[in-house]
């Protein structure tokens, strides 16, 4: 069964007083759309120039900053894979980005992490099966890493949201333990 270090919530991750956010970032790690750009923005622009310094990352490695004008501390940026057709390694990128965040997290002291839905805006992947992907991959993590005590799925409309519940209660939760925030 999951654990109850996962909770899911609607809204911005932005606003989240974590000790990291995970950013769904591109390969370059200069910036992009969607919570990337959020991030960038709400962060302020030394955040990008500690970027610049890291060389890009691997699609499903992860690599962490500090969190300048955020509420969190940190941000780990992940890159998910772009969604071709499932059979190009995208179930296994997806989950190795999910994978490497909370390996990054522990390595580096944050004990509560929260997470976007990796690829599933820009970079097409099906809500479903990112929200699947999302929660077994993080939950056995967890497992792993008990220093890490939290993980917060930030969604960010009912449609991401409603896929995410599902896939929780069809993984042996049912969604009433999930908690979320209004708006
Ligand atoms: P990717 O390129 O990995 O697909 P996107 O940022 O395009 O990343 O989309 C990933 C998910 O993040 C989508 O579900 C999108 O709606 C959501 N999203 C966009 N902005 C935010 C935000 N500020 N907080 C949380 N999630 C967000």
């Amino acid at each position: 069964t999951m654990t109850a270090k996962i909770t899911l919530h609607k809204g911005d991750i932005t606003t989240d007083a974590v000790d990291a956010i995970v950013n769904a970032a591109n390969n370059s790690l200069l910036g992009g759309e969607g919570v990337d750009g959020a991030i960038h923005r709400a962060a302020g622009p030394e955040l990008l120039a500690e970027c610049r310094t890291l060389g890009g990352c691997e699609t499903g490695d992860a690599k962490i900053t500090k969190g300048y004008r955020l509420p969190a501390a940190h941000v780990i940026h992940t890159v998910g894979p772009v969604y071709r057709d499932g059979t190009h390694g995208e179930p296994e990128l997806l989950a190795s980005a999910y994978r490497r965040s909370v390996e990054v997290a522990s390595a580096n002291g944050c004990a509560r992490m929260a997470f976007p839905a990796i690829s599933a805006g820009v970079y097409g992947y099906p809500l479903d099966e990112v929200a699947k992907i999302a929660l077994t991959t993080v939950d056995a993590a967890l497992a792993d890493h008990p220093e890490v005590v939290e993980a917060r799925f930030w969604l960010f409309n009912d449609q991401v949201l409603g896929a995410f519940e599902r896939a929780l209660a069809g993984l042996g939760r049912h969604a009433h333990s999930a908690s979320y925030q209004p708006g």
